[in-house]
């Protein structure tokens, strides 16, 4: 671990949000820095976030608020990933979405055609807007055998003051009413990888992940030469990086020693 070669093919740096860049709606004071310092080292960075609660428009009004401006396309979120993936895989068909307004946003400006009577397939989301009459419908579509993906695998959304249950506890109940476990897409599955290259034109060699979620963040880029970073700055313990069966290449206390450790290659 700690071995600084990797770092310099890297072009592009993707960041996670909560925990990487800032905590709820505090940026770190060492962000822009940071941003700057990547630029001046001739790199480049985007944003990804697991939270399909949300859409790109809101994380782009959120970093605007915190004085970051970029450009939409650098932007990522997992609902681009699950919408990629259903446009490639399963066009034409009707969706079946738990989810909240601006997911289902995402859904309709996509062209998928939303169906609660008799769907091809179920989506959950992180659906804070989740009714009884939803989960309902969800399990009585998956009972007969559509099959059901869910948006990010997340159990819990970190929030002022603690959590709440995210889209991996929404799977959680559904597959105890139905028996069936959804496909996940978000980090860390491949999907999400794909896309992050796919999105960036970078060879994975060229790609750094950085996060403080050993489970999400640095396992999307296990087994694969794509570079990942662990920020001390979020949920993650000494105790449970040293536990954890996921291991970053790198690990730093946060994105201001991230920046010395750039300048200094
Ligand atoms: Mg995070």
């Amino acid at each position: 671990m700690n071995d600084l070669s990797c770092l310099k093919p890297i072009r592009m740096f993707v960041l996670d949000m909560d925990g990487t860049i800032y905590l709820g709606d505090r940026l770190f004071p060492f962000t822009p820095s940071f941003l700057e310092t990547v630029r001046a080292t001739g790199r480049d960075f985007c944003f990804f976030t697991n939270n399909s609660s949300k859409n790109r428009q809101a994380y782009l009004e959120k970093l605007d608020r915190m004085g970051i401006r970029i450009p939409p396309e650098k932007m990522l979120i997992s609902n681009g990933v699950i919408l990629d993936w259903l446009a490639a895989n399963r066009p034409g068909e009707r969706c079946y979405l738990v989810g909240t307004p601006p997911l289902t946003r995402d859904f309709l400006d996509a062209g998928v055609a939303l169906d609660d009577r008799d769907p091809d397939y179920v989506v959950l989301g992180f659906d804070t807007t989740l009714t009884y009459e939803k989960l309902e419908k969800a399990c009585s579509f998956i009972r007969r055998g559509k099959p059901v993906y869910g948006v990010n695998p997340d159990f819990n959304c970190p929030v002022e003051g603690g959590f709440i249950p995210d889209c991996g506890s929404i799977a959680a109940l559904v597959k105890a009413s139905t028996g069936v476990q959804c496909e996940f897409f978000g980090k860390p599955s491949p999907h999400t990888l794909r896309y992050m290259l796919e999105h960036t034109g970078c060879k994975p060699q060229e790609l750094a992940v950085v996060g403080d979620r050993l489970y999400t963040d640095i396992a999307v880029a296990d087994g694969s030469p794509v570079v990942s970073i662990l920020v001390m700055s979020g949920e993650t313990t000494p105790e449970m990086l040293a536990e954890s069966p996921v291991q970053p290449d790198l690990v730093v206390s946060d994105l201001g020693e991230l920046a010395s450790v750039l300048q200094s290659l």
